[in-house]
């Protein structure tokens, strides 16, 4: 195929004949350099905090710091340290979900269950970005569905950690993107084929259609400094991508600029269980 790059090795043998031998080596070199961009990032991603570290430690050393100006630096340091140490816990998070899932992804988990703990997760962290001014003063108008509503008597298939981690993580991102005043919400629509979605809505900023494919790759963002501003460390949507494969569900992104964004994902009819009560 075009583009398509190839090994070729020639074999002599026997009276003046020869073996060709070619090989579509394009898979191997594609993985290659994904691994090659991979380890570039992580090492970039460690050494920015590593350097401001390192050199604040140096200042500390050298100079004879008011008091309040330490306070200052070894805040700052602080964050650093707390950036390599998400970034780290999200690598080994990532490398454990790239793996052969384990035995236990079968486990019956309550619909309830899991979206009362993501809210109470971004009740305090809309509380935290909200004290911190972060977003401006308002709080976010966040919706999330009423223990009454449709299928939240149902059950999911899967590990509760996971599932939780990964709509904790959906609905983080539509928190820390959106300015203050917005609105989040959060629904689970039961289909009538018995698959389920699960929907975060924001009134953020929006994502242009160039960027929608790739926001599930490894370190991919749209604004590098402003995913730092709000703590990203880029493998957010790489880890829910592959947490939701494991319970056999699909994310989909849409978006419009200046409209906000929509993550669905979708379960299979297989991974949902009805009400058994
Ligand atoms: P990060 O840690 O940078 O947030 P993610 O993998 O979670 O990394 O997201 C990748 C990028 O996708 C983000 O840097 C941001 O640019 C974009 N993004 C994710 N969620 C949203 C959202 N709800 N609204 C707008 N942009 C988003």
């Amino acid at each position: 195929s075009q583009g398509a790059r190839l090994s070729v090795q020639l074999y002599p043998y026997g009276d003046g004949q020869h073996l060709l031998l070619a090989r579509d080596v394009t898979a191997l070199e594609q993985a290659e350099a994904m691994r090659r961009e991979f380890v570039a990032n992580v090492s970039h991603e460690i050494r920015t905090p590593l350097t401001v570290l390192v050199g604040f430690v140096e200042t500390l050393q050298t100079l004879e710091l008011e008091a309040e100006q330490r306070q200052r630096y070894l805040h700052l340091m602080g964050q650093q340290a707390q950036r390599m140490h998400h970034l780290v816990q999200d690598l080994l998070t990532l490398s454990r979900l790239e793996g052969s899932p384990l035995p236990g992804y079968d486990q019956s988990v309550g619909v309830a269950a899991i979206l009362q703990q993501c809210e109470v997760e971004a009740r305090a962290l809309s509380a935290l970005l909200c004290q911190q001014g972060q977003q401006g003063e308002a709080a976010h108008r966040l919706e999330f569905p009423a223990p009454d509503a449709p299928g939240m008597d149902g059950e999911l298939l899967g590990v509760q950690v996971e599932l939780v981690s990964a709509f904790s993580n959906l609905i983080t991102n539509a928190l820390r993107y959106t300015p203050a005043g917005g609105q989040v919400q959060v629904r689970w629509l039961p289909q009538p084929d018995g698959s389920a979605r699960l929907q975060v809505r924001d009134t953020g900023p929006g994502i242009a259609p160039e960027h929608l494919a790739r926001l599930t790759e490894r370190f991919y963002r749209i604004d590098r400094s402003r995913s730092r501003e709000t703590g990203g460390t880029g493998l957010g949507l790489a880890i829910v991508k592959h947490a939701l494969q494991r319970h056999g569900a699909q994310l989909h992104i849409e978006s419009q600029l200046g409209q906000g964004s929509t993550f669905t994902v979708h379960f299979p009819a297989r991974r949902i269980r009805p009400d058994l009560s």
